[in-house]
This record gives structure tokens, sequence and C-alpha cells, in this order.
């Protein structure tokens, strides 16, 4: 090298030292180069972006956390930046939006090191459909518990959001709350304050002016840490993380600070992102980035339909000649579950739930059994309890029921997201896969990429569902609504227990706004690998045989999930395809008459299309649409209502 060249190179490296010491920023863009996200070390403090093709979708927003070692918000410096990868991850999923799924990303892990000499990594993972984030902590053996995240989401103003309240803990029913159970904030501008003082849960959706939409979310959360939540407060637009409330669950027992033996790893911080709500609803980075399944042998994994009678007859639906009346309706329609719910083990017994069990078997059907969560961390009177958050007590009502062909559980009222409450959640996952038992969590948190490492997990409520509209005619008033919110938040990270189907005008005293073809399009709008449906006897043998064969018909498990349009709170149209047939369903959130333009080009060339759609009074009409598969197919929507066209495989 000639001295003028080393004078050169010289300058340059004492000009990026220069550069380094006052901001450093890496780039990493997704493999089609539409979403990057920028990590900036700005005189010591770690910051993100990212930014939709040149636009920014997040303002420049805070990193790092400060645990029991040490801090990493503050003076630290770039101790090393792994070299650009790709991660590819070809995974096959039992249920859900989509069967066959290949993820892809650009990968860059920064180290950042504090005056002490302690190392905190960020790794970035930015695929097409979004952003996602998480921390290592750096060491060897030492217990380190996490004291507070300077994690945060910044929205420019004039961002508008739909969130979700978080309850204050050891409120409501029985002190069974959070249990994620709220209506949504709709359309309101982003730095209110929740309505309550615990923030706002896990999805959060928000739509940034004309540039796109972004919904935060949080997977591969389990006992190595808790589930957290946006803050309280979000004063300038920026949603910081925070933990959980002291009381929730078993209360000041259990710390609310999540710890751990380093190394330590923690959850995926998701941002989904684009400039379509296609991008949110078709998103899977929730399952993408979770750990792949624990289960190694799937067969007992079975996706479908459940008949349910409590949501009409409350405990006393779990008498035999109600359930027996189910168990009929489920092996008419062909469905392969009936949920048997609380108070079994009062009004009937073991001995006679195996004898039902037995009949069930003879007619096609599998039986599911309610159990309650607790333990003394809330009220809830149901039984059984005290049968799941002990080990041994648990794994032996495992054996016992499995040995009694029971398939699966519904366990009740968990009631907080502290990391001994995910500690439970994974262990009750753990402990029915070892017995072949599907799990269903109800009152329970967001569940957080587990579909993907417990498949076992066929569904989890998380989302004030039907019940609500059976409770109280202000809900119910609302449910249209509501309904329309839920495909593009709450559906979006998992499997959704929303039990739909209600045909009778009125239940529980209760009088139902929607119409009766916007309640059967509901199995199509809302994803969950086990649909269980509030549908009486009385009212499957009111409906005309076209509904019936939908119902004989209709999947819970997809193969492939398409947005086709709509707006959060307003309408929601998606198709879903299982093998070669297609389900396409429409509901109002509105109440006035609506004509949708509908591009459903997409759809098999040359086939029909069975229309069920709104008639007058509440009736369900039927017909033949010759060629759905049209750029701009007009379809009416009454007030409320609904559609559903089945095009299906000649
Ligand atoms: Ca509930």
């Amino acid at each position: 090298m000639k001295s003028s060249e080393k004078i050169l190179v010289l300058l340059l490296l004492l000009f990026l030292q220069v550069g380094c010491a006052m901001s450093k920023s890496v780039k990493i863009s997704s493999p089609a180069g539409t979403l990057t996200a920028e990590f900036l070390l700005e005189e010591g403090r770690p910051f993100y972006k990212l930014y939709l093709g040149q636009e920014t979708i997040l303002e420049r927003s805070p990193l790092g956390l400060t645990c029991s070692r040490g801090d990493f918000t503050e003076n630290l410096k770039l101790a090393d930046l792994s070299a650009p990868e790709t991660v590819s991850d070809d995974y096959t999923m039992p249920h859900g939006k989509q069967s066959r799924i290949q993820y892809r990303a650009n990968r860059r892990v920064v180290s950042l090191q504090n005056p002490q000499g302690q190392i905190l990594q960020i790794e970035f993972q930015v695929s097409n459909d979004g952003l996602a984030f998480r921390y290592r902590l750096i060491g060897e053996g030492q217990t380190t518990a996490i004291e507070r995240e300077a994690t945060g989401f910044a929205f420019a103003s004039g961002t508008v959001s739909w969130l979700h309240p978080m309850h204050d803990s050891k409120t409501g029913w029985e002190k069974t709350y959070p249990s994620y159970e709220s209506h949504y904030e709709i359309e309101k501008p982003v730095g209110l304050p929740s309505p309550y003082s615990a923030g706002w849960a896990f999805p959060a959706l928000f739509r940034v002016g004309q540039i796109g939409w972004a919904l935060l979310s949080e997977s591969g959360v389990d006992q190595r840490y808790c589930g957290t939540r946006l803050a309280q407060d979000s004063a300038g637009g920026v949603y910081h993380i925070a933990f959980p409330q002291a009381n929730e669950h078993r209360g000041p027992q259990d710390p609310i600070a999540p710890s751990g033996k380093l190394p330590l790893v923690l959850p995926w911080r998701l941002i989904i992102a684009g400039r379509g709500l296609d991008v949110i609803v078709q998103s899977t980075l929730a399952t993408d980035v979770a750990a792949p399944s624990k289960i190694a042998d799937l067969s007992f994994i079975k996706p479908g339909r459940a008949s349910w009678s409590w949501l009409r007859y409350d405990s006393v639906g779990t008498d035999l000649p109600i359930l027996q009346e189910y168990l009929q309706m489920a092996a008419d329609l062909g469905w392969e579950y009936m949920l048997v719910d609380c108070d079994w083990d009062r009004r009937l017994g073991y001995e006679k739930i195996a004898a039902l069990s037995k009949e069930a078997h003879s007619k096609g059907v599998d039986l599911l059994l309610w159990y309650n969560s607790n333990g003394d961390w809330n009220n809830a009177p149901m039984t059984p309890k005290n049968r799941v958050h002990l080990p041994q007590v648990r794994r032996e009502e495992f054996r016992r029921i499995a040995e009694m062909g029971i398939r699966g559980i519904k366990v009740d009222f968990f009631g907080g997201d502290k990391q001994a409450t995910m500690q439970l959640y994974m262990d009750i996952l753990r402990d029915a896969a070892d017995f072949n038992l599907l799990v269903n969590f109800h009152g329970a948190t967001l569940p957080r990429g587990w579909q993907r490492t417990w498949p076992n997990l066929v569904t989890t409520e998380a989302v004030m569902g039907m019940e609500f509209c059976t409770f109280d005619q202000a809900n119910a008033d609302r449910q249209a609504q509501h309904c329309c919110v839920l495909p593009f938040t709450r559906n979006v990270a998992a499997s959704m227990d929303f039990t739909p189907l209600v045909m009778d005008r009125k239940i529980r005293g209760v009088r139902r706004k929607t119409t009766a073809v916007f309640e059967l399009s509901l199995p199509i709008i809302f994803e969950s690998a086990v649909q269980h449906f509030g549908l009486a006897p009385f009212e499957a043998s009111a409906l005309p045989d076209f509904a019936v064969d939908y119902l004989k018909r209709v999947p819970t498990a997809w193969d492939q999930t398409r947005f086709v349009a709509g707006l959060p709170g307003k309408d929601a149209v998606l198709a879903r395809r299982k093998g070669n047939d297609w389900y396409v369903a429409g509901i109002n959130g509105e109440n006035r008459s609506k004509t949708m333009l509908l591009d459903l080009s997409f759809l098999p060339k040359g086939r029909p299309g069975i229309l069920i759609y709104d008639g007058a009074d509440d009736s369900i009409q039927t017909k033949i649409i010759h060629s759905p598969s049209a750029a701009a197919l007009e379809a009416q929507l009454a007030p409320s209502g609904g559609f559903v066209l089945q095009i299906l495989q000649p």
C-alpha cells in the first residue's frame, strides 16, 4: 500500500470511529425489500425504526432493559454486529389459517456492551410481513431478574388504533380478571390511556396515516418469561412493554419480574406491518418464530366441530337428557366433538361420564371435558376444581379421563400473565400431550405462538366471546361491530374460541341483533381449530336443508386464508380454502345495508358457488352464483348481516 493510500485508510478509520461514537445505524431489509428495520445506537442508547418502502411506519422507538445484574438502556457500545444471514423455515401446521408455511427472513444480531462489560444481544428478523426481535442476555448460570423493559413502539401523530383494554387484576366476575374479555376501543387516536389501569392487551392494531397498518403482538412466551402488554400510558403515541400487575393469578407470592439463569432468551416482539390489511390478516408471524412442535406424533390432534349445551342452558346443560340431545345433534351433523361444560362432576360424576363417552363413541363423537384451573386465585365456584394446577393430581386426572376415552379438556379461569402462570400453561399443555388430550384455554391469556410448539392447543378464548352477548343486551347490541374487529386483531395471532352460532332470536333473555346468516358466516370468518358452536338441537332442526349441509361440511382448519375486503369494526370478508373447496364469508358490522365490490378472481374458474344470504325477517336464503370468480362481484349485505359463498370441488 502506498503511503497516500495508508493515510486515506487511516482517515477513513478515524472518520468511522468518530461516527461510531456519535451514532450507529444498521439496516435490515425483508427478502423482497418491502420492509426495513433500522437499529440505532445514539449516544449510548439503543433505538429502532421500521420503514414500509421509503415511509416510516414506526418512529424511532426505544430498546433495552434493566436487569438485576445491570442496566442496558444507556452508556452502551456496539460490541459486535453479526453478518447478514437468511432464515428459511418451511413447516406445516395441523390447524390454523394456513397448513404449509414458508418463513423467509433476513437476520442480524446486535451485541451491546454496558460499562460493566456485560452483553445484551438483540436479534432482528425481518420478513416481508413484519419485524420480529428479541433480547438475549449472555452469561453462564447466574440468576437474573428482568426488572424493567425500555422496549417501546412509537407511532406518529395521526395514527389511529384499535386496542383491547386489560382489566385490573382480581376484578370482574368472581375476581376472575384479567381474562382478555373486553370490547376494543375502536378507531381512537394514539396516546390515550387505557380505560382501566392495566394497559392494553396484545394484539394491538394501528393504522399509520395513509402509509399502512401495523399489528403488535408477541410470540414464544413460555415458562422463561411473563406475558407482557402495552403500558397504561402512551404519551406522545409511544407504547411501552409492561409487566403484569402484582395481584394477578396467585398474587404477591409470585414475583412480577421474570427471572432465570443466564443465558436468557426473551420472547419475540412482533410488528406485523403492510400497506394493506391482507398482510395483517394473512400473517403467520406468530407461529413462524415460535419453537417447532414438541409433540412427535400429531395423529391424535384432530380439528373439528363441537356441540355445546352451556351457552344456552348454563350448568343445567350438563344434565344427561340435555347432553344426550346435543350428542345426537353432533352425530346427525357429523361433528367430531361434544363439549361437556362445568359441574359435570357434581351433576353426573365420573361413571356417568364414562358411560356417555362410550355412547358418544358409538355415534362417532368424542367428548371434551371442562375444568376450573383453580387453585384459590379467584372465586369461580364451578367444578371440577383443584384438578389441574398440582402436577401429580393433574397427571392422575389426565390418565383417568384418557382411559375413559375423553379426547380433550377445556380449562377456565387463569387470571394472569406472570411467569408462574406461563409455567402453569406450559405444564398443562405438556401433560395433556402425554395423554393425547386436546386443550382449550378459557378465561385465559393470548396464546403466543403456542399452537406451533404445542399443537394439542386447539383453541383459546382470550376474547369477549358469544357468551357476553347472552349475558347482557348492551353486548348483544354491539356484537356485529365487535365481530368485525376480531379478524384484524385477536384472531390474527391464534385460534379464537368465540363460540358462535345462535339461530333463535332470543337467548337467556337477550335478543340477538345480528342476522341468522351473520351467525352462519362466523365459522368461516373466525378461525378456531375446534369450533364450539352455541347451536341448540331445536335450532338445528329448524334450519333449511342447505344450511344443515353447510354445517355438516364446514371445515375448522384451513390450507389457505385470504383477506378479501373490509375495515376493522365496519365489515370483514375473508376467503378460506380446504383442499379444493373455497369458502368466502362476509359480515357487516354496521346497522345499515351496504354493497361491497369483491375481487374474487382468485377463485377457481368455471365452478358455480352456493350462496347463503339474508332474506326478509331474518330468513336464510340460498341461490347458485354461476361464475363467482369475478374481479368485481357485488355482494349485498343486510344491516348486521352476512353471507357465505361455497365453491366446492365438483
Ligand atoms: Ca369466558
